[in-house]
């Protein structure tokens, strides 16, 4: 049985004016919509108490479990309006069985796929005005769960809350596509075998700060990690995964290896890159292989990707001691630039949807 989702409209919505002025550049993640989901489990009612409701501030016991043990997940996706005004979000169902495998890894309770994807659609009924128009921005939801129980104790919660919150995205890179430099992490490590590296939960991200902090005094954008175990890998950065363009045309990315998020976004450009006429590899990467690529011009391009700047170049690799630079550092690769191109005329309804990937709200 699908959850039933009652709505409860605000009687203070932001007056037109004021939120034209958002939409007109609306930055990321600093401005939420009018509204917010919220549902609660518990061991004997399952998920209930459903609900669309004016966004408002949480009140939280000092015992909530959740500071003090950071049983939490979230996750990320985008809804975008197309030229005819329809409204569309893209692979959420993805993100609901990503939700689901960091609620597993975390002790938390599953939300069906159905209900993820019927809670972010009523949230953005709701919010239909604030899907901005236009050039590369979008709506961007953010579903998570949370540990809710007043209780100091490890084990896990027995009131739980989910909830949808939704802040409109402007174009990522506001000046033009630029390419960002990133810094290796010796010292930290992002996720061990074993360890919670695949689920989205808040922990990795807490654990994630010091070393981007590190990369930004090192005069770089974002950081990458290695491996745990041989310090020899190349993992993924604090937030995106990472893609290298070879010199005979092809395409690597790291394999899945159970230490780094399946990022949609990933997932979504080894079939379109596939599709640009691109031979694409999973396998394990080498710092060598890289520091050696780069310099030597066997790897011709790198790129990131993650739902929130979709594909971002990637020029300077700096670590304790060196750098290197793929192509002149300042220009956009064009096979990084094609990638990004595709996949934002799927999400904006500028490319047929051959696989299925969009859902119309
Ligand atoms: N890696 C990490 C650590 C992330 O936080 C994200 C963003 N969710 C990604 C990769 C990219 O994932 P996606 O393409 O699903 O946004």
């Amino acid at each position: 049985m699908s959850l039933d989702i009652a709505v409860h409209a605000s009687t203070s919505p932001r007056p037109d004016e004021e939120r034209a002025s958002v939409l007109a550049a609306p930055g990321f993640g600093q401005t939420f919509t009018d509204h917010m989901v919220t549902a609660r489990w518990t061991p004997d009612g399952g998920w209930h108490e459903a609900q669309v409701r004016p966004y408002a501030p949480l009140q939280l016991d000092p015992a909530t479990a959740v500071l003090h043990y950071a049983q939490a997940i979230f996750e990320g996706f985008k809804a975008y309006r197309h030229a005819d005004g329809s409204v569309w979000t893209f692979r959420p169902e993805a993100n609901g069985e990503r939700f689901a495998r960091s609620a597993r890894r975390l002790a938390l309770p599953e939300l069906p796929v159905e209900d993820f994807v019927a809670a972010a659609d009523a949230l953005i009924r709701t919010d239909e005005a604030w899907v901005p128009e236009g050039g590369e921005k979008s709506l961007y939801l953010r579903p998570f769960m949370f540990a809710q129980e007043a209780f100091l104790g490890v084990r896990p919660a027995k009131d739980v809350l989910f909830c949808v919150i939704a802040s409109p995205a402007g174009a990522y890179f506001a000046r033009g596509v630029r390419p960002v430099s990133i810094w290796l992490s010796e010292d930290y490590t992002r996720a061990a075998p074993g360890g919670t590296g695949a689920a989205k939960c808040a922990g990795n991200y807490a654990a994630s700060l010091v070393a981007q902090q590190e990369a930004i005094e090192q005069g770089c954008d974002q950081v990458a990690f290695l491996d745990a175990v041989e310090r020899r890998w190349v993992e993924e950065l604090g937030g995106m995964n990472l893609y290298f363009v070879l010199d005979d045309d092809s395409i690597v990315t790291p394999e899945l290896t159970g230490t780094i998020l399946e990022g949609i976004t990933r997932a979504s450009i080894i079939q379109l890159a596939g599709e640009l006429g691109h031979k694409v590899e999973e396998r394990r990467v080498g710092i060598d292989e890289w520091r050696e690529g780069a310099a030597s011009g066997r790897i011709r391009e790198v790129f990131a990707c993650g739902t929130a700047a979709v594909v971002t170049p990637v020029g300077r690799l700096a670590w304790r001691g060196g750098e290197v630079t793929t192509g002149d550092g300042e220009t956009v690769g064009p096979v990084t630039s094609a990638v990004r191109q595709a996949l934002l005329d799927v999400q904006h309804g500028r490319r047929p949807d051959e696989h299925g990937w969009l859902h119309r709200v």
